[in-house]
């Protein structure tokens, strides 16, 4: 078996439908009229990015020692306090807050989303960077508002050339990756493919090489091509889509015959997605970028000399081609390889981007699976 693993991409969807923490946070802070944070360690330094970004009014951090100094500026009702600590020093430290300041001014959130703001770090993004690099904008499938915006983006490829210049000077930067991630629109319509992960493999021996793929073209490939990626150590990580389940399934068991290692993104019996919404007024409330799973990756993605916030960005173009729009690409919104440096890479990972101000992530909704009609509301909400 060369199944690595499995999980539910409607999970995924109801999660990304779902997020509230965000909207609570801010909510708790413009109640407030000065905001402190409780903790100095990594978690705290998380919420200070993501707090700065909100436009809090952050005056500060408080420690178990300057808890008493704290005693004296607190006032009820107007000061606030964001816990910022792992869950492993609450119960030594919350009965001292709790004498001090009254539950209407405290914000505990679960530890989950603690954890998730101590990644929120410059740190963080610089010791786990990944590399996503687009291989190709257009797919064979087209689903109704697909999230890399295919079925409108004219069909184009990262050629091989291409890659091996970027990829140069990303390691001149001394960048570190420590995954390889490869997708699309459907990376297989590339047909410098090959190529490049051979040539990704050479250049990055020993990191963990993964390629996201609807599966479709598997079943065609012949079996040397198959073998290719097991010598090379490729992960295939395939979604699967109603359209084409039976042929997918089928190829498995190839796979495992030979060793081919894959990760399954599955669904129950109706496959849903979650809408991506994109709103012209560019009107997006100031916190909801956090709710975004790019800005809480660690990956850069990578197409054709640039790294951009997302595919949003990069696909700006041929959304307002396609629907006569103007969302404009800033400053900002992406970064141009040959013309930035390590640190800008990684502090682009703790930032709220322009183009955010068009994604409300709260309006998202859950619909069920179809194939696109290229109509402008599988994207767009006036
Ligand atoms: S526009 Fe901003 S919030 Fe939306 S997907 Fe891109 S990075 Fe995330």
């Amino acid at each position: 078996m060369s199944k690595t693993g499995e999980h539910s991409g409607n999970l995924v969807a109801s999660e990304i439908a779902g997020m509230k923490i965000n909207k609570e946070l801010y909510d708790f802070c413009k109640a407030h009229s000065a905001i402190y944070i409780f903790g100095a360690g990594k978690i705290g330094a998380g919420f200070k990015n993501y707090l700065d970004l909100c436009n809090a009014k952050l005056e500060g951090f408080v420690t178990s020692y300057t808890l008493e100094e704290f005693r004296e500026i607190y006032e009820p009702g107007k000061t606030g306090v964001v816990i910022g600590l792992s869950d492993k020093y609450l119960s030594e430290v919350m009965p001292m807050i709790n004498s001090i300041v009254s539950a209407q001014d405290i914000f505990l959130s679960d530890s989950d989303y603690r954890e998730k703001l101590g990644r929120f770090t410059f740190e963080y993004k610089r010791d786990n960077l990944g590399f996503c690099f687009t291989l190709t904008t257009h797919c064979n499938i087209n689903c109704k508002g697909c999230c890399t915006f295919a079925p409108i983006s004219p069909p184009s490829y990262y050629e091989y050339g291409e890659f091996i210049s970027d990829v140069t000077q990303l390691n001149k930067m001394k960048l570190q990756p420590i995954r390889i991630t490869f997708s699309g629109g459907e990376p297989f319509l590339n047909p410098d493919l090959f190529d490049i992960l051979k040539y990704t493999r050479k250049t990055y021996k020993d990191i963990k090489i993964q390629l996201y793929t609807n599966g479709t073209i598997l079943p065609k490939l012949d079996m040397n091509r198959l073998k290719e990626l097991v010598d090379i150590d490729i992960v295939l990580i395939i979604t699967e889509y109603p359209s084409v389940i039976d042929a997918v399934r089928e190829f498995y068991k190839c796979a495992d015959s030979i060793g081919l290692e894959y990760y399954i993104i599955n669904y129950e019996s109706v496959k849903m997605f979650a809408t991506y919404d994109l709103n012209p007024n560019g009107d997006a409330p100031e916190y909801d970028f956090f709710n975004c799973l790019h800005v809480n990756s660690t990956d850069i993605y990578i197409y054709k000399g640039k790294i951009y916030a997302c595919r949003r960005v990069s696909a700006a173009p041929y959304i307002n081609e396609s629907f006569s729009m103007s969302f404009q690409v800033r400053e900002g919104d992406y970064l141009d390889i040959y013309n930035t440096t390590e640190n800008e890479i990684y502090n682009f990972k703790i930032t709220r981007h322009p183009f955010c101000s068009y994604h409300n992530h709260e309006k998202s909704r859950l619909f069920k699976w179809g194939l696109s009609e290229k109509k402008a509301d599988e994207w767009i909400v006036y």
